[in-house]
């Protein structure tokens, strides 16, 4: 995902209603044999993925396929079974969209310069965009929750329409008002939310004011997801149809103009939005041309499973993205991004973590349920691997008892204290707690930063999930013995 700052997340699927008298027929704890974790091991997995060699793992790159050979015979070594029809590699198709860099942009008459104003993308593969003169509506945060009373869109038609819309939720600029789970991010922040809303309102085009503080990145960070290639999943004609022609983003100086000459001012009716639900027309219109091209390849998943000794239909699913953003040949000198933490070392981690439970199931030390790893694709372009297998899981949703996804490990030193992203929302989290505090180790949950766990896409189907920031490698071998999986306290249905 276009996410800024790593995340180690830690998911929980649960698609079952409270029952606390089901038997629970897992290991106990004394019956678990501790692992010992291989630094070396996990530390060479790190450096050999994250090599020049791999190019930076974009998806649909050499770098793939050599991070695809290099995971599938790490798992054939343990001893693994492949989960997609017996291979250990599940496809993922793609379609890949470029925007000509040469736009000609006109907002309210002002032209304005790609990269260095604005950035527009477009997931159609229809040549390119060519709108004239659509009306420009400022719609708040762009945020329609009936949770909240909110309505951002309330009594507008935006057929034919661009929308402008804020960065984040109201809650970030208004933690006090016990909407939007103050400063917390909640789903409505998301940009992915944003361009989706948009879409269901009918709207020609969307787009987002950037901002540093509530994004929690620069613009050139913008600037960077944005351009070049734009890597997407391939959707069925009708969910297409429905998206929004143009995507993009503009910074904070462009948008500031833009609201100038429409007579408005930007920092006022920033602070009605996140007092209320608002939209405006600008009275301005957009006008905008690019060609676009589109290009479709299959990515993969890498999928491998421990069968579990007992409940071998339950699933304890260990995620972790393994791509990360290539390479950039545009750029002077080191042109490669080599993702040694984001996500290598989470790679590493459910790989040195499926050796130790393969070896512990091979002396007779093997778990009740099965455990499933998935190397994820795509998470960068937006969790498309994530996305895929919750759209087609390879084992039902409602046997997957657990997702313990891994987004970069800890890689400074030694820490007492850990943030759960999305305190509150799993009761997996208390397995986590509880482990961590026997390691006098301190939850920063209250303080927990406005930012969404890698992990909810996959977990979006099945609402409870709970997040980790760098989760430090002595949790990682709590995690692996594993003291926290799993005593659901539901029945899977
Ligand atoms: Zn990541």
């Amino acid at each position: 995902m276009r996410r800024l700052y790593p995340l180690c997340a830690l998911a929980m699927l649960s698609a079952c209603s409270p029952d606390t008298s089901v038997p629970d027929s897992t290991n106990t704890l004394a019956e678990l044999k501790p692992v010992q974790f291989n630094e070396a091991r996990f530390r060479n997995d790190i450096k050999t993925l994250s090599s020049d060699e791999f190019e930076g793992r974009a998806p649909t790159t050499h770098g793939e396929k050599l991070t695809l050979d290099y995971l599938t015979k790490a798992f054939t070594d343990m001893g693994l079974k492949g989960a997609y029809q017996g291979s250990f590699l599940q496809p993922v198709p793609m379609v890949s969209y470029t925007a000509d860099e040469a736009q000609q942009v006109t907002l309210a008459g002002l032209p304005f310069k790609y990269r260095q104003d604005l950035v527009l993308s477009s997931r159609h593969d229809n040549g390119g965009v060519n709108i004239e003169n659509a009306p420009l509506v400022f719609v708040g945060y762009g945020v329609n929750a009936p949770e909240y009373a909110w309505n951002d869109y309330q009594d507008l038609d935006m057929k034919g329409k661009i929308a402008v819309i804020l960065v984040n939720d109201p809650g970030f600029a208004r933690p006090d008002s016990g909407k939007f789970n103050g400063k917390a991010m909640t789903y409505y922040g998301r940009w992915s939310y944003k361009f989706e809303e948009a879409s269901r309102q009918g709207a020609l085009g969307a787009l987002i004011i950037h901002d540093t503080e509530p994004a929690s990145y620069p613009w050139s960070v913008v600037e960077n997801s944005w351009t070049g290639a734009q890597q997407d999943l391939v959707l069925s004609k009708a969910e297409q149809d429905s998206r929004i022609q143009v995507e993009g983003w503009l910074t904070l100086d462009t948008a500031t103009q833009l609201f100038e000459k429409a007579g408005l001012s930007l920092p006022n009716l920033m602070a009605r939005a996140a007092d209320s639900s608002i939209n405006l027309p600008l009275e301005q219109t957009a006008s905008i041309v690019f060609k676009n091209k589109a290009e479709y390849a299959n990515s993969y998943n890498v999928v491998a499973t421990l069968t579990g000794s007992t409940q071998a239909d339950e699933q304890i699913l260990y995620t972790a993205h393994w791509d990360h953003i290539g390479k950039d040949e545009t750029k002077e000198g080191d042109q490669i991004y080599n993702g040694a933490m984001d996500n290598a070392s989470g790679t590493a981690g459910i790989l040195e973590i499926a050796r130790q439970l393969a070896d512990n199931a091979k002396q007779g030390h093997g778990l009740a349920r099965s455990v499933t790893f998935i190397a994820t694709t795509g998470e960068e372009q937006g969790l498309l691997g994530s996305r895929y297998y919750a759209a087609n899981p390879l084992y039902p949703i409602d046997k997957t008892v657990a997702v313990l996804n891994l987004d970069s490990t800890n890689i400074y030193g030694k820490t007492k204290d850990y943030t759960i992203i999305g305190k509150g929302k799993s009761e997996l989290e208390n397995y986590l707690i509880e482990a961590a505090t026997q390691q006098n180790r301190v939850s920063m949950g209250e303080k927990i930063l406005h930012q969404v766990v890698s992990s909810v896409q996959i977990t979006s189907a099945l609402p409870n999930w709970v997040s980790l920031r760098y989760l430090p490698v002595a949790v990682m071998k709590q995690l692996m013995t594993p003291l926290l999986p799993i005593k659901p306290r539901c029945k899977p249905r």
